[in-house]
Parts: C-alpha cells; sequence; structure tokens
C-alpha cells in the first residue's frame, strides 16, 4: 500500500526533485481494522496536497500506533512535505469547504479546495482528529489520529505491511 502510494507520488513529481519517503513504526503492537477505502481517501488527499504545494524535497508519510485499551489502538498517520507552507493566520482555515489560501505560491496549483474538507468529515465519521502544523517556505505536516479496533479475526482482506506493520484494510464494514 505504501508502495502503491509511493509510485503514484513520484508519477505526480515528475518534474519535480521530490523523494517519497514512507517510514513505519517498528513494531506495530497489533493489526488494526480499517475502512481502506476511507483510508485511501484520506492519505491520498493529504499526499496529492504535499506534492501539489512542494517543489523540492521530500515528501513523507510516517505511521505510529499507541495502545488504548485491549480493544483498541490510536493509529497516528503524518503527511509532511518541504513545500511553499501556510500562514499561521490561514491554518485553521484550509479544512473550510472551498477554502484555498490566496497567496501566490499557492495559486499556481490546481483544485477546487475541497479535498481536506472531504478529509474532515472522514476523519470526524471515523471518531479521529486532523490536525496541521506548518512553517512557511519549510513546510506543512498533516496529522490524522484514528482510534482503530483490533483485530481478531484472521481474515485477510488487504494487508498493509511495512517493516513490522500489519494493518488490515477491510474494504466492506457492516
Ligand atoms: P482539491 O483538494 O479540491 O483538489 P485544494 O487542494 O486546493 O483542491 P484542499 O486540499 O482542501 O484544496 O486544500 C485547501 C488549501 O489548503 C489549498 O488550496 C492550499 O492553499 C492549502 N494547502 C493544503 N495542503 C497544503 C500543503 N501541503 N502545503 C501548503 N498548502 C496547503
Ligand atoms: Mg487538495
Amino acid at each position: 500500500f505504501t508502495q502503491e502510494l509511493g509510485s503514484i507520488i513520484e508519477l505526480l513529481a515528475d518534474d519535480k526533485e521530490l523523494t517519497f519517503a514512507a517510514h513505519v513504526e517498528d513494531p506495530m503492537p497489533a493489526l488494526v481494522e480499517v475502512d481502506g477505502t476511507r483510508l485511501r481517501q484520506i492519505l491520498w488527499n493529504l499526499l496529492f496536497n504535499a506534492v501539489k504545494f512542494t517543489q523540492k524535497g521530500v515528501v513523507s508519510l510516517e505511521v505510529k500506533a499507541k495502545a488504548i485499551d485491549a480493544e483498541t489502538s490510536m493509529v497516528t498517520f503524518k503527511v509532511c512535505d518541504t513545500g511553499v507552507g501556510i500562514p499561521p493566520q490561514e491554518l485553521d482555515k484550509v479544512f473550510a469547504m472551498y477554502y484555498q489560501v490566496n497567496l501566490p505560491e499557492h495559486q499556481s496549483a490546481t483544485g477546487t479546495g475541497i479535498g481536506l474538507a472531504i478529509c474532515q468529515q472522514m476523519v470526524s465519521l471515523m471518531n479521529g482528529t486532523i490536525s496541521v502544523s506548518s512553517v512557511v517556505g519549510e513546510g506543512t505536516c498533516f496529522t490524522v489520529d484514528l482510534p482503530l479496533e483490533i483485530s481478531k479475526k484472521p481474515i485477510q482482506v488487504e494487508t498493509l505491511k511495512v517493516t513490522g506493520l500489519q494493518i488490515l484494510l477491510v474494504e466492506d464494514i457492516e
């Protein structure tokens, strides 16, 4: 899955001096269940933004997990870039529907300003949180925290497996 994302990112960043780095905490505590369609959409939106607003450097994805109790693990997905950044007074606005930062370095990018609004809706449907931190001219990080159920079922719809991580991507959740 991270390989899949990595190759898409490299394709998108074709004409840029960009590399993609994925880092997954090792060892991951447990197999967790997540709606794969939603997770993909969230990470895809964040990674696509990172590539769009970065000319040079690194776009990275970091995954970590922390046990909350026997049933639940808090999984953190952090997408960072070394791009144009977002001014402090704009940080809380970027999640609003149709909002786009009105600065010359943001203007060249295409889009309609809905990606982050959708991310925020999906994350809140999953009882998670999304936040952003940024330094203008240095880069931006978006952090998604999702409380995910630790899997007990041995079903394997799709396995995300990188350096010890196993996330069960459940495509159909009843
Ligand atoms: P769409 O996602 O609909 O294609 P968009 O990417 O412009 O359009 P959002 O993903 O909602 O819309 O992002 C809103 C705005 O937040 C962007 O237009 C941009 O100004 C700012 N932004 C988002 N991600 C980044 C980032 N990684 N670096 C700098 N600015 C960003
Ligand atoms: Mg977007």
